[in-house]
């Protein structure tokens, strides 16, 4: 698709053009977004979407830690909220209000600071808080259905709702949100606690990483769902699909539901990730199906 610029609203934050999302992804993969737009805060985000022409497709980018992005890259608009409006932090008393671009990474401070109990999981999941929303992450035995009151989402044509956990459908790996919401902000409920059980606990769940995931690879974390019943990660081992390779690109030796880019493209990860869902229906007749979300176009042959 080839969007007129001279037709996109006049915003007051940030557009870039052609831009490589390989950068956004924490696989290091992506063609580039025909625009990105960085909104300053939500009613500039509220004036792009009631003003943008209704056939340019939009794409909403968190953290990018949960994306395959194809080579041919996303066409239209992808959105991303970094200004300081979606990423402030208020803790008042046992409730955490955040807006959706933070990082999970960044509330380590306030959860442990302030003691807020229950929330000690979020802090080792990569993304931001946004995503964390529309992928009901966790990790630990919690997931955000379990601490969220409500979120704030923005609609493609500007409306903004507050959703609750019935609202949001959240279910394993999932909510009923739809790539036309965006989750500006969000109230999650603490259980207050003193600072040192929450700061140890939080400790206890980055050292529990270190020592059974794979750290500083190219990666987006889990890469197939746990079918019910089963684990992924030993359907992929006991089928010898662990083993198969794509150029470069494998499972990780010390987990091996975590993809490891070693400089590959999205097509070849692609493909890594389809021979394993055959071998291992072929094994075990379960059928993966994928956690990492995978979206935007193949790369045309030529170009
Ligand atoms: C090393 C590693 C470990 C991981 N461990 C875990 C884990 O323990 N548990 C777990 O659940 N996940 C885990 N993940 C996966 C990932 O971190 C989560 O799925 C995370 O919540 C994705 O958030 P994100 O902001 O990166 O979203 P992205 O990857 O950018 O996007 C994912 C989806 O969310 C949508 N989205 C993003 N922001 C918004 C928004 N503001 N509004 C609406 N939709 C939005 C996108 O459109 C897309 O559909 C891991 C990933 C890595 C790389």
């Amino acid at each position: 698709m080839v969007i007129n610029t001279d037709k996109l609203p006049n915003v007051r934050g940030e557009y870039k053009f052609n831009e490589p999302l390989s950068k956004y992804t924490w696989l290091n993969v992506g063609g580039p977004a025909e625009i990105m737009f960085f909104p300053q805060d939500e009613e500039d985000l509220k004036f792009f979407l009631q003003k943008k022409s209704d056939d340019m497709p939009v794409f909403i980018l968190g953290g990018g830690s949960n994306l395959l992005v194809r080579d041919g890259g996303i066409d239209g608009v992808v959105i991303k909220l970094q200004s300081p409006e979606f990423s402030y932090i208020r803790c008042e008393e046992d409730k955490l209000y955040c807006g959706a671009g933070i990082k999970n990474f960044a509330l380590q401070k306030v959860i442990s600071e302030k003691g807020l109990g229950g929330l000690e999981f979020l802090c080792s999941i990569p993304g931001s808080l946004g995503g964390a929303v529309r992928g009901n992450a966790g990790c630990f035995g919690t997931e955000m259905s379990d601490v969220l009151l409500w979120a704030r989402v923005m609609d493609i044509n500007g409306n903004i709702t507050q959703m609750s956990c019935d609202d949001l459908k959240f279910g394993y790996r999932f909510s009923a949100l739809t790539d036309k919401q965006i989750v500006l902000d969000v109230c999650l409920q603490a259980h207050i606690t003193d600072a040192n059980p929450v700061k140890e606990k939080i400790a206890d769940n980055m050292q529990y990483r270190k020592l059974h995931q794979p750290q500083g690879i190219k990666t987006a974390g889990s890469t197939f769902k746990n079918p019910q019943g089963y684990r992924a990660w030993e359907l992929i081992k006991n089928s010898g699909a662990a083993e198969i390779t794509v150029g470069k690109v494998k499972m990780s030796p010390q987990h091996c539901n975590f993809l490891q880019n070693n400089g590959n493209s999205a097509k070849d990860i692609e493909d890594l990730g389809q021979q394993i869902i055959k071998k291992v229906a072929e094994k075990t007749g379960v059928n993966l199906e994928w956690e990492v979300k995978i979206v935007g176009k193949e790369q045309n042959i030529g170009s």
